[in-house]
């Protein structure tokens, strides 16, 4: 089975549309402000598809564009002006950021509840504490979904992450052990890695190595989620899973594209809906 992420937003785009009209109707437009530093490619894609979203959500989004040498303080008083900001629900901020700014100061000053990407400590230490009141991060949450949407068993499964970013491994593995699964996580000085994916009822690889994941990895009838999104050496967009070597053996697995990639904005609404209605 080939776990595509469309239908999954779809649903999910459909629930937010029913409760934006229901704020709208108390008078509340959500509204999420996306704060980018320069003009990074990949930062730009993603920008243009959260903007087509919120469109057809019917969402407000604005874009703060700042230059790419703007100072640590000046990036302090915008984001200042912005977490002040009534009419603005949630903040997204670009990262990573450039050299000049610290992100370990910066998550400190995000107001926690505009904070829709779980960017502040704040928000993070919910997370790790199962407080459902924060908000969790857009990627892993949208592993989540999928893994719900086609009603994947999580409990009591062993589930082996590789990946320990705090983008994407160590929140998911949270998120997993929340929804009692048993999270064994890998990353670059993991030893026997092939041993250890080959016991899971489910791999999910968040590395950023172009087709990485093979057969050699997995046992017959693994579920594998592809979180990666790199260029392979042809130039198209590929994921950490050699996904042609291990569609035969694999019982179901995520696509790149149109796999979490295309799930990942969607609940970056579905937050900014929840900090609406906080
Ligand atoms: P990252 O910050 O570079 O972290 C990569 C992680 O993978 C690190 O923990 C690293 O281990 C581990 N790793 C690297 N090579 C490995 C190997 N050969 N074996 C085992 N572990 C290895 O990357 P990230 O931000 O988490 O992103 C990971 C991938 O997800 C990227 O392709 C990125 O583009 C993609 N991504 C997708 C979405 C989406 O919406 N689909 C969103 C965000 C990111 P160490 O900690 O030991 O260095």
């Amino acid at each position: 089975m080939i776990l595509y992420g469309k239908v999954v937003a779809d649903k999910l785009s459909d629930e937010i549309i029913e409760e934006v009209k229901e704020l709208n109707q108390n008078g509340v437009y959500p509204k999420l402000v996306i704060i980018r530093v320069g003009k990074n490619e990949s930062d730009l894609s993603y920008e243009r598809g959260a903007l087509k979203r919120a469109e057809k959500l019917g969402i407000k989004a604005e874009v703060l564009e700042l230059p790419n040498d703007i100072s640590q303080d000046e990036f302090i008083n915008c984001l200042d002006k912005v977490n002040k900001d009534s009419s603005v629900h949630g903040i997204l901020i670009f990262r990573p950021l450039p050299k000049q700014i610290d992100e370990n100061i910066i998550k400190n000053y995000i107001n926690p509840k505009k904070d829709v990407d779980c960017m502040s400590p704040h928000n993070v230490a919910k997370l790790m504490e199962g407080d459902k009141t924060g908000f969790s991060p857009c990627t892993p949450s949208a592993v989540i979904e999928i893994l719900k949407h086609y009603n994947i068993e999580l409990k009591g499964k062993n589930v082996v992450v590789i990946g320990r970013s705090m983008v994407v491994g160590k929140p998911l593995s949270m998120l997993l052990l929340n929804e009692d699964a048993t999270v064994t996580i890998c990353h670059s000085k993991t030893q026997d890695l092939k041993e250890i994916t080959k016991r899971a009822d489910i791999v999910i690889v968040a590395i950023g190595r172009a087709k990485y994941l093979n057969k050699e990895y997995i046992r017959e009838g693994t579920i594998v989620i592809d979180v990666g999104i790199n260029v392979d050496n042809v130039g198209n967009l590929c994921g950490d899973v050699d996904f042609d070597d291990i569609k035969e053996i694999v019982s179901a697995v995520t696509p790149v594209p149109g796999g979490v990639g295309a799930v990942t904005n969607t609940i970056l609404f579905k937050n900014l809906i929840k900090a609406c209605k906080k």
